[in-house]
């Protein structure tokens, strides 16, 4: 079988077998190129050791010269090439502690998670695949090379990829794979928030984040970050399997735009805002994201009524994705407002309704100019007369805003 590579990784491989070295395309570009997708990375395996890498290849950077990566610029983008390596023990559940390079393509596949994603191709070869990752990948289906015990024992991380590339795919997980994962379940407290969240956050944005259930069905949510096993539980008395009642619950957010914020604001949304916030930062979410859950949370928590006035508040409140985000929401509730609130909202655009401080027809240098002490209370009765302004953007004019402030607080408000 013929697989077409991108010009640059078919140059990479070509340089380094001319030197008389093996080199292929490995990994996650073979798998997704058989499943018909698109790659978004290719990484090429190599028998030759990272000096000798670099010597081939004029510009190189060490991205991690100690795993044996080296990344080959061409044409502005980079291609990491790694040389073969066997893996040496893990004590801490996460880390080789130390690795070994080999001329073996062989040890190399051994020593990767998962039977689709240790096939390498070339050229010459055609797909190299020691584990039967095609007849898996056929048959769609997540299973360990080797012994998913001790695999999942080494890289408690494993864990998270198995489901993760379980929802991308739309695969199921091999029984002795999945029961592995419950066994091993608590192995993943050591593993660091910021690679666990990169695996949660790419299975929220996966075309089946319904598959989220399967962390609640193996025992993995109590050890992902606290207050992560609230988002869901199990009615008690419930007799019908974990993944169908959690389908109930999130089984829309495969339909939801593929944005982060807005897919971990609806897996957070039966929360409190603070407790979703609490998730967010345990798991180092960064501070954008966090802000626009929180907002979106908001918003659905305490959506406008279907009045201009009350809309025109909530959009004072937030950013118009913010909101857009806190009605997709509702909808997720089938809230029957939304429609209108939708076109109330298209009508306070159209109309450019004054909505922030910022589009106020008067500032605090106008405030001052009047005689009043900068300080709190500008702050204040810009806000009063902001409030005012939602309530009826006809008044946002300077002169009007004006004679408001000058015939004395009491009018304000
Ligand atoms: P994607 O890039 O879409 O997330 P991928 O399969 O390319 O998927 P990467 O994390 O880029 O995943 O890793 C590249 C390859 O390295 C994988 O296909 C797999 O062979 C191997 N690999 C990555 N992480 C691990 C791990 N924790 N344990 C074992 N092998 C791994
Ligand atoms: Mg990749």
């Amino acid at each position: 079988m013929r697989i077409e590579m991108p010009y640059e990784a078919e140059w990479i491989i070509n340089k380094i077998r001319e030197r008389g070295y093996e080199a292929f395309a490995v990994g996650g570009c073979v798998r997704d190129v058989l499943l018909g997708r698109t790659p978004e990375d290719w990484d090429v395996t190599t028998s030759a050791m990272p000096e000798e890498v670099k010597a081939i290849f004029g510009k190189t950077v060490d991205t991690g010269l100690q795993h044996g990566t080296v990344t080959i610029i061409k044409n502005r983008r980079g291609y990491e090439v790694t040389t073969y390596r066997i893996d040496g023990e893990y004590h801490d559940g996460r880390h080789p502690d130390s690795v070994e390079f080999t001329r073996s393509l062989t040890e190399d596949l051994k020593r990767r998670d998962f039977t689709i994603n240790a096939m390498a191709y070339s050229h010459e070869t055609g797909i190299v695949d020691e584990f039967d990752g095609m007849t898996d990948l056929k048959n769609g289906i997540i299973r360990c090379v080797g012994c998913a015990h001790d695999r999942f024992t080494e890289d408690a991380l494993r864990i998270l990829r198995a489901i993760r590339f379980a929802a991308q795919l739309d695969f199921s997980i091999e029984d002795e794979t999945y029961k592995a994962i419950s066994d091993i379940a608590p192995n993943l407290a050591k593993v660091s928030k910021e690679r666990i969240q990169v695996e949660l956050t790419k299975l929220l944005l996966s075309d089946h984040p319904e598959k989220m259930a399967m962390v609640f069905e193996t025992g993995i949510a109590a050890y992902v970050t606290e207050g992560f096993a609230d988002i869901f539980k199990r009615e008690a008395q419930s007799g019908g399997d974990c993944c169908a009642e959690f389908a109930e619950k999130f089984g829309r957010i495969g339909a939801l735009p593929r944005e982060k914020s807005l897919r971990w604001a609806a897996f957070l949304r039966f929360l409190a805002p603070e407790q979703a916030v609490k998730i967010l930062k345990g798991l180092k979410l960064d501070n954008e994201t966090i802000g626009n859950v929180k907002a979106m949370l908001d918003v659905f928590g305490d959506p406008p009524k279907p009045e201009k006035a009350s809309v025109r508040r909530v959009l004072s409140r937030t950013t118009e994705s913010q909101f857009e985000g806190g009605l997709c929401l509702r909808e997720l509730e089938n809230d029957s407002s939304v429609p209108r609130i939708r076109e109330l909202w298209e009508q306070i655009r159209d109309a450019g309704d004054c909505l922030s401080l910022k589009e106020l027809a008067v500032g605090g240098s106008d405030l001052i100019a009047l005689g009043m002490k900068p300080g709190k209370e500008i702050g204040e009765t810009l806000n009063a007369l902001l409030e005012m302004v939602l309530e009826k953007p006809e008044l946002n004019d300077r002169e009007k805003l004006l004679s408001v402030v000058m015939r004395g607080p009491a009018d304000i408000r």
